[in-house]
C-alpha cells in the first residue's frame, strides 16, 4: 500500500504534493526511527532539525514572522503530521507542539508578541507549550481554577496546570487562566509566561507510556507584564477553542500516519513470515485482516482531508473535524492492534515499531477532546442543524 498514493486525490494542489514528497524524503533520511533514552534532548534536537530545514514554517501563521503563509494551511499541517508520524512519533510531537504552543499568538497575539516569538518558533530556536488542562479541568475546560489578577501593569498568576506537553523544556508557555470577568468560559484569559519567570515551577515531570516531555506546572505569585496577555481580558476561552479548532484535524492526521506505518510493517511481516509451508500472508484470515486495516486507513484519510480541504475553503468544520478525529484515532488503534497480532510474540517486544506505535496511539484518543467529546460534538451539531 503506497502511503503517498492519496496525494493524487483532488483535495490537494501541486504545492501540497511537492511538500509531502519533500518532507517524506527528508524524514526518511533524517529522523526515521531515531530514538534516544534522553527524550528531552531528542525533542530539543528534533525542534532544531525541523526548524533548520524550514518545516516548522508551516506550523505558524504570518509570512512577516517566519511563517510559510498568512493563514495556516490545514492540508499542509495534516500532511506534515501524517508524514512525520509515519516515520517517527516524537518528530510529529515536536512539530505539532510548535504549532499548538504558538497557535494563540498566531491567531490573536499583538504585533509585538508575534514579532518576539513567532520567528523563533518557526526557526526551531524557541520551544513552546500550550497550558490549558488542570487536575480538575480536563474535558470540562471551563471548570479551570488557575487564576490571575491584574496589579498595576502586571498579571499575577496562582494555581496549577497539568499534562503540559513540553513542560520542563519549553522556552515559553501560553497559559489559560481564570480572570473572572464573567462566570465559566467567559472569565478566562490567555497569557505568555516565559520559562524561568519567578513563581513558575515544574512541580512534577509525568512519565507516560509513549515518553515525551510532559509536566505539571505550579504558579505561585507568578508575575508577568500585562503586555504578555494574548487578546482581550475574558477572551481566553475563545482563543483556546480557536487554536484547538486549527489543530484538531491534525491530530487525526497524526493517527493516520501511525496507522499507515503499522500497515507497512504488518504487510511486510505477513509476506515474509514462513508458516505451515507457506507465508502468513497466504492465508485468507490474514488477507481479511489486511483488507480491514486498509479500509480503516482509507476511510480515515478521506475524512481527514475532507475536513482539512473544507477548512481551507473557509468553511466551519466543527462536525467534519470531530468525525475525522474520532474515526482516525479509533481506527488507528484497531489497525495497530491488528499489526501487533500479525507480528505474534515479536509484536510485543520493547522497541519494535509496532510495539512503539501501540503505545503512541493511545493518548490521541484522549487529548484535544476525548472520543466521547467528539461523539457529543457530532451529535449536537446534527441536532442543531435539523431543529
Ligand atoms: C499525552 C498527553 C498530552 C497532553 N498534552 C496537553 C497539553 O499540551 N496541554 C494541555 O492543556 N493538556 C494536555 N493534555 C490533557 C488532555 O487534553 C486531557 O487529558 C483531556 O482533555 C482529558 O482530560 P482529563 O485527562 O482530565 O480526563 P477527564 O476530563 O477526567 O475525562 C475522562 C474520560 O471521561 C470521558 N468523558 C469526557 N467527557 C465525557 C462526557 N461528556 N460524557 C461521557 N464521557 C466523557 C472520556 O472517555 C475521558 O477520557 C494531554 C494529555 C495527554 C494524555
Amino acid at each position: 500500500m503506497n502511503p503517498l498514493e492519496h496525494l493524487g486525490w483532488p483535495f490537494f494542489e501541486p504545492r501540497h504534493r511537492d511538500f509531502a514528497l519533500a518532507l517524506d524524503a527528508w524524514a526518511q533520511d533524517t529522523v526515521r526511527d531515531v530514538h534516544s533514552a534522553d527524550v528531552d534532548a531528542q525533542c530539543r534536537q528534533l525542534v532544531q532539525q525541523l526548524g533548520g530545514a524550514g518545516w516548522l514554517r508551516h506550523a505558524v501563521a504570518g509570512t512577516a514572522h517566519g511563517g510559510a503563509v498568512d493563514v495556516i494551511d490545514t492540508r499542509m499541517l495534516c500532511l506534515a503530521r501524517e508524514t512525520l508520524a509515519r516515520h517517527n512519533g516524537l518528530a510529529d510531537f515536536a512539530f505539532a507542539m510548535q504549532g499548538l504552543g504558538s497557535g494563540a499568538i498566531s491567531l490573536a497575539g499583538t504585533a509585538e508578541q508575534k514579532a518576539r516569538w513567532l520567528p523563533q518558533v518557526a526557526a526551531g530556536q524557541a520551544i513552546c507549550a500550550f497550558a490549558l488542562s488542570e487536575p480538575d479541568a480536563g474535558s470540562d475546560v471551563a471548570a479551570m481554577q488557575c487564576s490571575a489578577r491584574v496589579e498595576g501593569d502586571q498579571v499575577v498568576i496562582d494555581g496549577e496546570k497539568t499534562w503540559i506537553s513540553n513542560g520542563g523544556i519549553a522556552d515559553f508557555y501560553v497559559v489559560f487562566v481564570r480572570t473572572g470577568e464573567a462566570p465559566g468560559a467567559r472569565g478566562i484569559s490567555a497569557c505568555i509566561v516565559e520559562a524561568g519567570t519567578p513563581g513558575l515551577e515544574i512541580a512534577e515531570r509525568i512519565e507516560v507510556i509513549a515518553p515525551h516531555p510532559l509536566a505539571r506546572l505550579r504558579f505561585s505569585n507568578c508575575r508577568v507584564p500585562l503586555s504578555q496577555r494574548i487578546g482581550a481580558a475574558g477572551e481566553g476561552f475563545k482563543v483556546a477553542m480557536r487554536t484547538l479548532d486549527v489543530f484538531r484535524t491534525s491530530v487525526a492526521a497524526a493517527a493516520l500516519g501511525f496507522a499507515r506505518r503499522a500497515m507497512e510493517e504488518g504487510l511486510a511481516r505477513a509476506k515474509s513470515r514462513p508458516m505451515f509451508g507457506q507465508h502468513l500472508a497466504d492465508f485468507q484470515l490474514t488477507q481479511a485482516k489486511l483488507a480491514q486495516m486498509a479500509l480503516t486507513i482509507d476511510s480515515a484519510a478521506l475524512l481527514v482531508y475532507r475536513a482539512a480541504w473544507e477548512r481551507d475553503q473557509g468553511r466551519v468544520v466543527t462536525r467534519q473535524a470531530a468525525m475525522a478525529k474520532l474515526a482516525a484515532t479509533e481506527g488507528a488503534q484497531q489497525v495497530i492492534d491488528a499489526a501487533v497480532q500479525l507480528f505474534g510474540g515479536l509484536g510485543v517486544v520493547s522497541g519494535v515499531p509496532v510495539e512503539r506505535l501501540y503505545r503512541e496511539i493511545r493518548s490521541l484518543r484522549i487529548y484535544e477532546g476525548a472520543s466521547e467529546v467528539q461523539q457529543l460534538i457530532i451529535g449536537r451539531d446534527l441536532i442543531k442543524e435539523n431543529p
